[in-house]
């Protein structure tokens, strides 16, 4: 396929002293150049393992990758180590949820913004501490010409978050995977977070996948949306049409009120009821017919506990529903009670 990344039937497993956890099943997407694909779903939905298996960042010891993973043309499923390394920081960054998980305590901040800058750009140490100054004062560090050789727990919390924004920065990647990545910080930093990231789209064509939880950050950045439930993809289109029309009752539930009827995109997707499916034992059928209550109404020789619904390429859900159906419970949905 002619995407810039393109991921085809992708099944990622673990072995466990339990078994083995299906984590990924049968997942296909696509991401172009300058868009965002936003993923939504609950913990343990295959968010993050599917990004550390673009990534090459899953333990090969431990883990079984099937499918295929293109990057520009480029087979990132059983490359070489050092192939996806040399991609690593450069073509694909990421920004994680923990800055200390991508910050050495040993090293100053600018030493590590700059590291990738000088193994990939082939820049001299001085360059390469200019840019840091530069890519700090793109992610809002007061003083970067000074903070610029503080070590990690000379900064707060926030702003260990933003370094390593500038470190996942620093090479213009092509693709950029931010998991949760601004969870932990205010608001306002937030939104210059987000700004940034928006400027870097558009100066370099580079293409998104946003990891969240919060409504208001996925209907600001996403054009795409992709909801993932038990290590599949349920529901996929933009993000007009999942945010204001969703067709999978496990959308439904995720999206609870409606900004739209609220008027309010600043909040979080509600828990809902029951509890995510065993990835050990991953149900039959449908794998949200364990939670879900619309199993009964599917039209009849239809079984959710048996038949798995499938998911249509481009806009669509994975529900035995009919399309007449999916449109009326959802509307039933978002009535005022
Ligand atoms: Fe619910 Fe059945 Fe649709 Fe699954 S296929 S979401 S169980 S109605
Ligand atoms: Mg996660």
């Amino acid at each position: 396929s002619g995407s810039f990344l393109s991921v085809r039937d992708l099944h990622v497993r673990f072995s466990t002293e339990d078994g083995i956890v299906k984590a990924v099943s049968g997942l296909s997407f696509d991401v172009e150049r300058g868009t965002t694909l936003g993923i939504v779903g609950e913990s343990g939905s295959g968010k993050s393992v599917t990004n550390l298996a673009i990534l090459g960042l899953h333990n090969p010891a431990s883990t079984e990758i099937t499918g295929e993973i293109v990057l520009d043309g480029q087979k990132l499923t059983g490359a070489p180590e050092k192939t996806l390394e040399s991609l690593r920081g450069n073509k694909m960054a990421m920004i994680f949820q923990d800055p200390l998980t991508a910050l050495s305590p040993y090293y100053t901040i600018g030493r590590q913004i700059g590291e990738p800058y000088r193994k990939h750009m082939g820049a001299s140490k001085r360059e390469a501490r200019e840019r840091a100054i530069e890519m700090l004062a793109k992610v809002g560090i007061p003083n970067p010409q000074r903070r610029v050789d503080d070590y990690p727990h000379q900064f707060s919390g926030g702003m260990r978050q933003r370094a390593m924004i500038a470190m996942a920065l620093v090479c213009n990647p092509d693709l950029l995977i931010a998991d949760e990545p601004t969870t932990a910080l205010d608001v306002t930093v937030q939104a210059q977070i987000l700004d940034l990231l928006k400027d870097l789209q558009q100066e370099f064509g580079s293409a998104i996948i946003f990891i969240t939880h919060d409504l208001g950050v996925i209907a600001n950045m996403a054009d795409d949306i992709m909801v993932m439930y038990g290590g599949r993809a349920v529901e996929r289109g933009t993000a007009k049409e999942v945010l204001r029309a969703p067709q999978h009752p496990y959308t439904w539930g995720l999206l609870g009120s409606m900004p739209r009827l609220t008027g309010d995109v600043n909040q979080e997707l509600r828990p809902i009821e029951g509890t995510p499916p065993s990835l050990l034992n991953p149900p039959s059928g449908c794998p949200f017919h364990p939670r879900c209550e619309f199993k009964d109404k599917v039209p009849s020789g239809v079984s959710c506990s048996q038949d798995r619904p499938l998911l249509p390429e481009g806009r669509g859900a994975a529900c035995h529903l009919t399309a007449e159906q999916k449109q009326t419970y959802f509307i039933e949905q978002i009535k005022p009670r």
